[in-house]
């Protein structure tokens, strides 16, 4: 493994805050987001340094970004990151590895940043705003537990369907109704049916649950028409978030055959603000999950040496949840499970493939989600369909409030981080949604 300066674990930077033990923002992580630096203005691009923001606008009208190409120097005055996504994997290194200099202790560039006013502001004074404009978004369903898990409940017999291992399952999503952590999520409206066979009555769902997943924003991008070659497919992600796929299971179960998910699902998915780039995720890179030995052969344009020897990222992922009733007591939010994104059976590389195998074009700006991020433990299932056992089995909160599915005022918050001995720990922040009642 062969690492850039900007992942060397003695880097410090001038921003204190960065140089915390377990802070999710030192200077070896460098995500992008958007914010709006005051209610009303228009957004802008920039980059999470401890509890600080770099602002990439001031960054540019200081002259700090000279000498960059061109379009990524014009993209860093955008309102989304999508122009930047568009200047491919190099142009999101290049301008990496500049603002790595800028934030570092010492050193030329460091100085002249130090002196921008206005330079830096504070996360917690500021809106998030989505990180790119999203063309498309689609869901897959890469997690080989998770789709065992709800298989068997719906299919006691055959829990994983005959294509499980050859094809990376997805659905196409909306991508209108992704919205960036903290938005409230209202629930939804919607036909649900007490028996398989109906009939159907119209109403608020009973049954809301959050599926914890892992996104990733495309870089670059294919010509319809054009595949992306497994070799290929990692030069078109720009990085990852974490998502929370909001779904009404009482929805979904209803309308979801012939076709799969629909308004059970496009009512409103979250994604955290900051994209955690796939440079700064190298240190954290992983074996493709490792198929058992009576698996089926993968095809050819799904595998290769490098896929099955790094495709996939070390992310430890955690979801936890605060009532309405623990918020008003004052008590903190609790953790319900914990997941491990290593244990996908498929990995983003494969799903990218995939998508565009058909000659689907992919544009930079378009998300693709991992899936529920599920793993073999009842306490690394990551949603509560699965966690509750489509709410047969309650979990019980600190105060004794039980859990079948969300309750309104329930607040979800997702969390993400990757670490291992000889790097820096590097996070993803928190991707937060509170449930409003229907109406
Ligand atoms: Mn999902």
């Amino acid at each position: 493994m062969t690492l850039d300066a900007t992942l060397d674990p003695a880097l410090r930077s001038w921003v204190d805050s960065a140089n915390l033990p377990g802070a999710d923002f030192p200077i070896q992580n460098l995500p992008f987001g958007c914010f709006h630096p005051a209610d009303g203005q228009l957004a802008r691009c920039g980059v999470a340094i401890g509890t600080q923001i770099l602002d990439l606008l001031e960054a540019r009208e200081a002259g700090l970004l000279d000498g960059l190409r061109a379009e990524v120097v014009d993209a860093c005055g955008a309102e989304s990151l999508t122009p930047l996504f568009a200047t491919g994997r190099s142009g999101i290194s290049s301008l990496r590895q500049r603002v790595s200099a800028l934030l570092a202790s010492g050193g030329d560039a460091a100085a002249r940043a130090r002196a921008v006013p206005g330079l830096l502001v504070a996360q917690d004074a500021v809106r998030m705003a989505l990180p790119a404009v999203i063309g498309d978004y689609t869901d897959f369903y890469a997690s080989i537990d998770h789709a065992t898990n709800v298989g068997s409940m719906f299919r006691p017999d055959n829990p994983l369907l005959p294509n499980y291992k050859h094809v990376p399952i997805g659905y196409h999503g909306r991508a209108s109704s992704v919205i960036v952590s903290g938005g409230p999520v209202k629930r939804p409206m919607g036909q649900v049916a007490a028996k398989p066979e109906g009939p159907p009555t119209f109403g608020p769902s009973a049954r809301m649950d959050y599926e914890l997943e892992v996104g990733a924003f495309i870089a670059g991008g294919n010509a319809l028409g054009h595949a992306i070659p497994l070799a290929e497919a990692e030069r078109h992600l720009a990085g990852l978030v974490l998502v929370n796929d909001w779904s009404a299971r009482d929805v979904q179960a209803w309308e979801y055959q012939p076709l799969g998910p629909f308004l059970a699902k496009n009512f409103a998915t979250t994604v955290s603000p900051w994209v955690v780039t796939l440079d700064a995720l190298e240190p954290f890179r992983v074996p493709a999950r490792e198929r058992d030995a009576s698996d089926p052969p993968v095809l050819p344009y799904l595998t290769d040496a490098r896929n099955e020897r790094a495709g996939g990222f070390g992310i430890t992922l955690e979801v936890w949840l605060r009532s309405a009733q623990m918020r008003e007591a004052g008590e903190p939010a609790v953790r319900i499970s914990h997941g491990d994104f290593t244990g996908m059976y498929w990995t983003m590389a494969q799903m990218l493939t995939h998508h565009a195998s058909n000659g689907c074009n992919l544009r930079p700006g378009d998300l693709l989600a991992s899936g529920t991020v599920s793993g073999a433990a009842k306490d690394s299932r990551g949603c509560l369909l699965e966690l509750t056992w489509r709410g047969s089995e309650p979990i019980t909160l600190p105060n004794g409030e039980t859990r079948g599915f969300l309750a309104d005022g329930d607040e979800v918050i997702l969390r993400g981080w990757c670490e291992r001995p000889g790097a820096v720990r590097i996070g993803f922040g928190e991707c937060r949604g509170q449930l409003l009642p229907a109406g």
